[in-house]
């Protein structure tokens, strides 16, 4: 079994699915009382989301490819960065390190390809859905169509995951939000929605639409256990 490296905090909320889904599949796969090799680093989240408002992402790009480099140190053998978002600068944090990183966007199209879900919608932050870093690789890498909410219905979705998700706050009016939002992109044609931010799953998940989800926390975290297994 390799070790799995995480580069967690962001929120520690969704830190813990992580940890949870990782250690699940791995005894799924394994049984007995296997559990996962993991090293983790957990960053202070208020610093990283002041830095975000700021527009300063070379800061945190410098805070991150630290524990990206503390979290090989201490022996990963792969690298997840747990959070959508941060992705923003995944290609600078890959560079600066000498194991894989496994992309959480690459990880949902794998998992959407898979379903032959070619168009999808997207819940995430302003950042993911708005910017390019994100959809661009969906199309251009996976050649997947992307639909994102409209802006007041993209703000609802940001300010919930800031304001709420983030630190543990799981509200029946958010959830009805959310839930009018997934079905609103599968009336515009999305085949599955992805949960573009890995708290999402803390306010809804696949038992509560008919709308396939694709949950990036847990995709991302069972091709990292399927990684470390050699079964990928
Ligand atoms: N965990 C979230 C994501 O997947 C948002 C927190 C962050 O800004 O990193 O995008």
């Amino acid at each position: 079994m390799k070790t799995i490296g995480l580069l967690g905090g962001m929120s520690w909320q969704s830190t813990l699915a992580y940890y949870r889904a990782i250690n699940e599949a791995t005894h799924a796969a394994l049984g007995g009382l296997h559990s996962a090799k993991i090293v983790m680093y957990s960053v202070d989240f208020e610093q990283i989301a002041v830095l975000q408002q700021q527009g300063d992402w070379q800061a945190t790009t410098k805070i991150l490819i630290e524990a990206a480099q503390n979290v090989q140190s201490a022996g990963a053998e792969l690298l997840l960065i747990c959070t959508n978002t941060m992705h923003k600068v995944a290609p600078q944090i890959e560079a600066a390190i000498d194991i894989p990183l496994l992309h959480i966007a690459d990880t949902t199209a794998e998992a959407a390809i898979t379903d032959n879900a070619g168009t999808l919608g997207l819940l995430g932050t302003a950042f993911t859905m708005e910017e390019d870093f994100y959809t661009a690789r969906l199309r251009e890498k996976h050649g997947l169509k992307v639909l994102v909410p409209n802006r007041q219905d993209r703000q609802i979705i940001h300010d919930v995951i800031y304001q709420e998700l983030c630190v543990g706050i799981v509200s029946h009016r958010s959830k009805t939000h959310y839930l009018r939002i997934i079905e609103s992109l599968a009336r515009q044609g999305a085949v599955a929605v992805i949960l573009g931010c890995t708290e999402i799953g803390l306010l809804v998940n696949q038992s509560d639409t008919g709308v396939r989800l694709l949950d990036t926390a847990h995709i991302h975290a069972q091709k990292a256990v399927d990684w470390a297994l050699n079964i990928a």
